[in-house]
């Protein structure tokens, strides 16, 4: 049995393979771990990523970022992109879906590279400017960019410990943005 519910969120109450109860509003299922999307056929059966293997893939993208000075990684995200992937998520064989559990548009995967990240930068530099952090010197300016990546990279910890807790795996960028991130078993 099939539900969709108004925000395109589809979900499957009876697994469509281990045919036993998936979890209601839950992406994968509860018992075989399999994503139960209505489109999607056995033959491409996909689990969520496991937190290890998000967090070597976004190492793997740190590092081919300062091997190739940010240039070889951009050629590589425009490349795999299109299927859903960042470099790093190339290697693993890690794959970002929609909701409906197919691949990722290229500019979903733009987004979730760089619309979550200049998002919550822009955010925390307007709450900094309003705790009045106004910056008259350099001195003021290097403070400000301080603690601006300070809080940033803390915010970044909550997003990705968020999946640590989640049914589905999705960090707060994978809420917001609609996005599982999936893997083979
Ligand atoms: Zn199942």
């Amino acid at each position: 049995m099939t539900a969709t519910d108004r925000r395109t969120r589809i979900y499957v109450l009876e697994c469509r393979v281990c045919a036993k109860p998936s979890g209601a509003g839950r992406y994968f299922c509860a018992s075989c771990g399999i994503l139960n999307t209505a489109d999607a056929k056995p033959a491409d059966a996909a689990y969520a990523a496991s937190p290890r293997s998000r967090l070597a893939a976004f190492l793997l993208d740190y590092l081919i970022i300062w091997l190739t000075a940010g240039v070889g990684w951009l050629l590589w995200l425009a490349i795999v992109a299109r299927r859903g992937q960042s470099p790093g998520k190339a290697l693993l064989g890690l794959r970002v879906t929609d909701r409906t559990g197919r691949a990722a548009s290229a500019r979903l995967v733009w987004l979730r590279e760089f619309g979550w990240d200049a998002a919550v930068g822009t955010l925390l530099l307007v709450v900094l400017l309003l705790l009045g952090a106004v910056a008259h010197s350099l001195g003021d300016l290097l403070e400000l960019w301080f603690w601006l990546t300070v809080l940033f990279w803390l915010v970044s910890f909550g997003d990705a410990a968020r999946l640590l807790r989640d049914a589905d795996r999705q960090s707060w960028h994978d809420r917001a943005l609609g996005t599982l991130v999936v893997g083979g078993r």
